[in-house]
C-alpha cells in the first residue's frame, strides 16, 4: 500500500465512513485494495428514493473529488459514475465536469431494477463478471456510492450527517441532510407530518429495505431514507410476512414455473442462484399437517433441504422474484434468506457448497431482454399514488437529544467509549472497535451532555 492509501484508508477509518447505499461496507477496506476501475454508484434504483440524485444536483464537485481521491488510493486508471439516463438535465452538466477530470466518464445506464446492484454495475461498466461468491475487486473494480464519495472528499472529518429521503405518505416529501442519531418520527416532521393515520415504514426503499412499525428508531450512517405507507399496503403486508407464513403459502402454492430464476438479476449474469428450486426446500420441512405418504425417513429430508437450500447462497436479496417476477406473489426471496441462515447453522457457505464447480459464469444470452423497467415496478408495487418527487430541501435542525447506535456498519459493533453525565463536543468519538476487528468508529452528531450508554447505544442531549 502506498502512503497515500495508508493514509486515505486511515481518514476513512477515523472518520467513520461507511457504505452509504444502505450496506454500511466500512469504507476504508474498500481503499486498501488495488483496482483498476473505481466506480461511483448512483443508480439509485429503488423506487421513490432520491438522495443519490440529490447529492449529484446539488454536491456533484465533492463527489468527483472523492471519486478522484479513491482512484489514487486503489491506483485504478479508470473512473466511472454509473447514473441512470432518466436524469436528462444533470447527466450534461456531469458530463462536463467529467471531462474537467482525469479519466473520469459517465457511463448512461437504463431504468431498470437492480441497475445499483453492485455486481450488475460492475458488468455494465466493464464487461466483467464478478465470480460467483467474489467480490468486485477480484476483478480489479471497487465499488462506492455516491454519498460515501461525498464523506470521501473530507479526509477525516466524522461522519455526523447523513443524506436521505422521505417519502410516501407524508406531506410534503423531501431529501435532506440530518444529523446521525434522530428519530424517524423527526424526519417525518420535517416533512409536515404523516397524512394517514396507521403508518409503517419501509427503511431503506420499497425494494429491499426492512418494514418497520417504530417511528422512534435512530436514523443511522447508512440510512438511505424511508417511505411510509399504511399498514395495511400490500406491500408492507407482503414484505412483512413471518417464515412459518410465507413457507405455509409457497408449499402449498409453488408451481414450479421457475419465472423466479429466469428474472434473477445474478442468474442472468449467469451465478447459479435459483430461488425456485429453494423453493422446494418447503416440500422436504415435514412437521405438524404432514401426511405419512409424505414423510420422509429424516435424513433424506435433511439432506434434499440442505442441497436444494444451496441454490439460495449466491442470491443479493434483491427481492425481485418475490415482489415481481412471482405470478403468486410467493416470497422466494425469503425462502433464499431463511436457506442461507439454515447453511450457516451447518456451517456452509458458497466455497464449501456443491454448487462451488469452479466454473466460471457466462452471462444469459438474453439478459438484455429480461430487465425490469422500474415503471412497471412501480405499478406492481400498487405505489403509483406515492411516487413523487423528494426534492432537495435545506434543514438545519437542531435536535435535543440523538441516540448513536452502536452497530451502524458491516462487522464488529462499536463498544462505547464515553460514560454517562460526561460532555461532548460534535465529532468526538462515543464508540470504537478493537483495531484487530473490521469496523469504524461512530462519532457524537451533536455537542452536549451524554445520556444512557449501553452496549447498544450511546444518548446525546443538546
Ligand atoms: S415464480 Fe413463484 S410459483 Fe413460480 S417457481 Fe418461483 S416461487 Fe414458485
Ligand atoms: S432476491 Fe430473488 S431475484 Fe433477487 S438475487 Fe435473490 S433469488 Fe435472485
Amino acid at each position: 500500500m502506498s502512503d497515500f492509501s495508508a493514509e486515505f484508508s486511515e481518514n476513512l477509518r477515523s472518520a467513520g465512513v461507511v457504505g452509504a447505499g444502505g450496506a454500511g461496507f466500512p469504507s476504508y477496506v474498500k481503499a486498501q485494495g488495488k483496482a483498476e476501475y473505481a466506480l461511483a454508484n448512483a443508480a439509485e434504483c429503488e423506487p421513490l428514493l432520491k438522495k443519490d440524485q440529490k447529492i449529484l444536483e446539488y454536491f456533484p464537485e465533492k463527489v468527483f473529488d472523492g471519486l478522484e481521491l479513491l482512484m489514487r488510493a486503489v491506483g485504478a486508471k479508470r473512473g466511472i459514475l454509473g447514473i441512470k439516463k432518466k436524469h436528462e438535465r444533470l447527466i450534461p452538466r456531469l458530463e462536463e465536469m467529467a471531462k474537467g477530470r482525469k479519466n473520469i466518464s459517465v457511463l448512461k445506464l437504463g431504468d431498470y431494477y437492480p441497475a445499483g446492484d453492485e455486481q450488475c454495475l460492475v458488468y455494465e461498466a466493464t464487461g466483467r463478471i464478478v465470480p460467483p461468491g467474489g467480490i468486485p475487486l477480484e476483478v480489479g473494480c471497487v465499488v462506492c456510492n455516491v454519498e460515501t464519495l461525498y464523506n470521501a472528499a473530507f479526509p477525516g472529518r466524522p461522519v455526523t450527517e447523513t443524506f436521505i429521503t422521505v417519502n410516501g405518505a407524508v406531506k410534503k416529501p423531501a431529501t435532506f441532510k440530518v444529523p446521525v442519531g434522530i428519530t424517524w418520527r423527526e424526519a417525518v416532521d420535517l416533512c409536515g407530518g404523516f397524512t394517514i393515520k396507521d403508518p409503517a415504514f419501509i427503511d431503506g426503499g420499497p425494494m429491499m429495505g426492512k418494514v418497520m412499525t417504530d417511528f422512534d428508531a435512530p436514523v443511522v450512517k447508512a440510512s438511505a431514507g424511508i417511505i411510509v405507507l399504511p399498514k395495511t399496503h400490500p406491500l408492507i403486508v407482503r414484505k412483512a410476512q413471518s417464515r412459518p407464513v410465507f413457507s405455509r403459502i409457497g408449499r402449498s402454492v409453488c408451481d414450479q414455473c421457475s419465472f423466479c430464476t429466469e428474472l434473477c438479476p445474478r442468474y442472468l449474469l449467469g451465478h447459479n442462484v435459483q430461488p425456485h428450486r429453494v423453493m422446494r426446500t418447503m416440500l422436504f420441512s415435514g412437521g405438524p399437517g404432514w401426511s405419512e405418504a409424505t414423510q420422509f425417513n429424516d435424513n433424506v429430508v435433511a439432506n434434499r433441504r440442505k442441497l436444494h437450500s444451496q441454490y439460495g447462497l449466491l442470491c443479493c436479496e434483491c427481492s425481485l422474484c418475490s415482489l415481481y417476477s412471482c405470478p403468486e406473489g410467493l416470497n422466494p426471496r425469503e425462502a433464499c434468506v431463511a436457506a442461507k441462515s439454515d447453511l450457516r447453522e451447518l456451517k456452509m457457505g458458497f466455497k464449501n457448497s456443491a454448487i462451488n464447480t469452479g466454473r466460471a459464469p457466462e452471462v444469459h444470452p438474453v439478459r438484455d431482454f429480461r430487465k425490469v423497467p422500474v415503471s412497471r415496478l412501480v405499478r406492481r408495487l400498487g405505489l403509483e399514488d406515492y411516487n413523487k418527487d423528494a426534492p432537495w430541501t435545506e434543514v438545519s435542525y437542531k435536535p435535543s437529544r440523538v441516540k448513536i447506535l452502536m452497530s451502524q456498519h458491516i462487522g464488529a459493533p462499536c463498544v462505547p467509549s464515553v460514560k454517562e453525565g460526561q460532555k461532548v463536543e460534535k465529532g468526538a468519538v462515543v464508540g470504537d472497535v478493537p483495531a484487530d476487528k473490521l469496523g469504524c468508529p461512530v462519532h457524537a452528531s451533536i455537542s452536549g451532555t451524554v445520556g444512557k450508554v449501553n452496549p447498544k447505544y450511546v444518548e446525546i442531549y443538546a
